[in-house]
């Protein structure tokens, strides 16, 4: 084994991409398969990081090697995770490799991490995030009771980019709008009727439209910055943004 081989094997979760499937005109889920998938620890709403090229071969260690990507679904006793990329158009390497990905595609991945997760027994849960961050949101919302009170707002391209979610949130369309510093989404947010006390927000997806959520909230709505989550996903001119 080279010193290469065995750093990766030591960084890195092996697998093979068993399925994909296209599951709006810009989305794909990729479903990951091998026996080190096997008791992975999980939990909803966190996040892998992808070996999109290979950072041995061309010296490009962590920005350009690896791209973010929350777990839509897990199940430890099953060895096999999925996950969903969207697809922004560009020719950066995670929308790239996304586009390439095929079955029998062998695939390197960070074990699961992050804090962007529910606060179980929270008085009400808002959500707000535009394509990336549904797919967390996929996640969160199936980690939480039957019974829990849940609001949100979920932004996409078009009424066909929109993931199924287990809970109904609004739909919003950018209609063109860029989802950078989207004010479609603050607006959508602004005009929910939600209960005069605070509950806990989960924001995520670009990082300008995330700041303008939170200042709504804790400035127009009096909500303390504890109660609000934040995960900026990527923004215009920055690359693999965590
Ligand atoms: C914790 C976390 C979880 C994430 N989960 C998901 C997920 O489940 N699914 C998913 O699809 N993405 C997810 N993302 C976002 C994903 O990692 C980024 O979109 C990533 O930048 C894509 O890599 P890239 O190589 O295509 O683009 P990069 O090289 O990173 O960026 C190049 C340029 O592309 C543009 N760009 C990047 N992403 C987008 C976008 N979404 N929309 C429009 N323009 C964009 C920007 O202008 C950026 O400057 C997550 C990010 C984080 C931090």
């Amino acid at each position: 084994m080279t010193i290469a081989s065995a750093l990766r094997a030591r960084l890195f979760v092996e697998g093979e991409i068993l399925e994909v499937e296209r599951v709006t005109p810009r989305m794909r889920r990729i479903t990951i398969a091998g026996e080190g998938l096997a008791g992975l620890r999980w939990t909803p709403g966190q996040h892998v990081r992808l070996l999109v090229d290979d950072p041995f071969a061309t010296k490009t260690w962590t920005k350009g090697a690896l791209r973010t990507y929350s777990v839509w679904r897990h199940d430890p006793s099953w060895e096999a995770l999925d996950l969903i990329g969207y697809d922004h158009g560009g020719d950066a390497p995670g929308a790239t490799w996304l586009r390439n990905a095929h079955p029998g595609r062998q695939v390197a991945f960070t074990r699961p991490e992050g804090r962007f997760v529910v606060r179980q027994g929270a008085p009400y849960h808002l959500f707000a995030g535009e394509e990336t961050a549904s797919v967390a949101f996929g996640a969160m919302l199936r980690d939480l009771p039957a019974g829990a009170a849940v609001f949100g707002v979920v932004e996409a391209a078009t009424p066909d980019d929109h993931l199924d979610l287990s809970r109904e949130l609004v739909r919003v369309c950018r209609n063109g709008a860029p989802a950078a510093s989207s004010e479609t989404l603050v607006e959508a947010v602004r005009e929910l009727d939600l209960p005069d006390e605070p509950g806990v927000a989960y924001l995520a997806g670009e990082a300008r439209t995330i700041q303008a959520l939170r200042a709504h909230l804790v400035g127009e709505r009096g909500w303390q910055r504890r109660d609000v989550r934040t995960k900026p996903f990527w923004t215009p001119g920055k690359r693999g943004l965590d």
